[in-house]
């Protein structure tokens, strides 16, 4: 078994449990707090939005949580994913290393997304909701919930950034193939929509927009329900299937990684490959170094500060404990578009605060000569998100070779870049620039942004 190319699990060999961090994790965790009151928010505070038992998720202490049987059926779909390695693009890298990837691209959506949205489609469902709400930038987290949503019969109305909407519409044309409908964001449906275009009618939108537009739309309606693709902890806890699938995968061919990789935009897929693996050292005594890896031009990780935040730009949610760039930052247009947000899930913050996982940030030219490299050796052309993580192997295996130290690395492919192509065009014809951020723009826009005294 020691040199397989792809290590497959049968159907029966899938866990049948999300793993919850939570309740390995020694320190307490901050509340999110309610923005009128500055109380710790309870689950009543959150029934207008999402069903009961999501939030019971969200809040749960529980190790283990349970997959329902509709949803393990659902995920045998594209589940379990491949764990792979990567023999040629290691060949080309020419480092001491063993390179393995969980390739996610092979979900409907061709990303790790429909993960969580499938059970999130499915508790609305059991709890008699029948349409949803939800935002989306370029349309992977809108497409996977379309998706979902159409197996349990749902309505699903997408809000997608109006130039979003415009310049890429393969995104919008697959969320309507999956019955979804897709409104261009700032819309006339919304009371905040209208305020947005009443000040500029040529508004481009931007997520923080589309995400007010999805939450009115859901709040006013009792039947109506909201989602996020990211951050929350019910999404993370979802995505664990990939990290518990990897490691049963890497018991098969008597292996275990020194290095786990994951791209960060909210948390959610690196969280997925990670928290098992993170696991094994908070009560296995492994020592696995975990690595999320983001864009230098939005380095919530590496140089945001941790402080109450809200999740959007409007202000709209509880005040969140996280590692962020300040809600009103915008970054700049690179073409990683899932990476392009301005916080950190709080469980993930507070693990990066204890010193549990480290963070590193990619420019964005290196990230797409890392994909290009890939795609050469491989095959697989990955979403412009994960050649984050890809870029982040290639330091590693440098450092490797020049340590002159063996390593197994293993990294999550979160997607295909199959829907993105306009990105590597750009890319082939040296169009794509690195864009910095200097530290007194850093500095202003967590100022601007604070809305809590500071945290010690
Ligand atoms: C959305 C997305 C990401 C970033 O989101 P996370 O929640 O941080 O995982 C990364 N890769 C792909 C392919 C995505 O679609």
């Amino acid at each position: 078994m020691k040199n397989v190319k792809k290590v497959l699990l049968e159907e029966h060999e899938m866990p049948k449990q999300w793993y919850n961090i939570v309740a390995d994790m020694s320190g307490e965790m901050l509340p999110s707090l309610h923005p009128g009151t500055g109380q710790p928010i309870g689950p009543d505070d959150l029934a207008p939005l999402f069903p009961v038992g999501l939030i019971e998720q969200e809040v749960s202490r529980e190790r283990y949580i349970d997959i329902p049987e509709e949803v393990q059926d659902i995920y045998k779909i594209w589940r379990p994913s491949p764990l792979v390695r990567a023999s040629r693009f290691e060949k080309f890298l020419d480092a001491p290393v063993k390179i393995y990837f969980k390739n996610e691209s092979v979900s409907p959506a061709g990303s790790h997304k429909p993960n969580t949205a499938v059970p999130q489609a499915y508790y609305n469902y059991k709890e008699g909701v029948k349409s949803m709400t939800t935002e989306t930038g370029a349309g992977q987290w809108g497409s996977a919930l379309a998706f979902a949503c159409e197996l349990f019969g749902i309505d699903l109305k997408v809000f997608m950034v109006k130039v979003s909407f415009e310049q890429k519409p393969y995104r919008q044309f697959m969320m309507n193939t999956w019955g979804a409908s897709v409104v261009a964001s700032p819309s006339l449906l919304t009371a905040a929509g209208k305020q947005i275009l009443a000040e500029d009618p040529d508004s481009p939108g931007s997520l923080g927009i589309a995400i007010s537009e999805a939450i009115e739309m859901a709040v006013k309606d009792e039947k109506t329900r909201y989602s996020l693709g990211s951050v929350l902890n019910h999404v993370l806890l979802h995505q664990t299937i990939i990290g518990e699938e990897a490691i049963r995968q890497f018991e098969k061919i008597d292996q275990y990684p020194d290095v786990v990789i994951g791209c960060f935009g909210g948390g959610s897929n690196f969280a997925g490959i990670s928290f098992p693996f993170l696991r094994g050292n908070l009560t296995g005594g492994q020592n696995t170094r975990i690595v999320a890896v983001e864009p230098h031009s939005c380095p919530k990780l590496t140089r945001g500060k941790f402080q109450y935040d809200f999740g959007d730009t409007i202000g709209m949610t509880p005040l969140i404990p996280m590692y962020t760039l300040g809600h009103k930052f915008i970054p700049p247009k690179i073409h990683a578009g899932g990476l392009r947000y301005h916080g950190a899930g709080p469980i993930i913050s507070q693990l990066l605060k204890d010193g549990l996982i480290e963070a590193t940030a990619i420019p964005q030219n290196e990230s797409f000569a890392a994909g290009i490299a890939f795609a050469r050796t491989e095959g697989i052309i990955p979403a412009p998100e994960t050649n984050h993580a890809i870029a982040q192997v290639i330091r590693e295996a440098n450092k490797a070779k020049e340590e002159g130290v063996e390593k197994t690395i293993v990294f999550n492919f979160s997607g295909h870049g199959l829907v993105d192509m306009a990105a590597y065009d750009q890319y082939l014809k040296g169009q794509l620039s690195d864009f910095s951020i200097s530290d007194q723009q850093i500095k202003e826009s967590i100022e601007s942004s604070t809305v809590l005294p500071a945290m010690s």
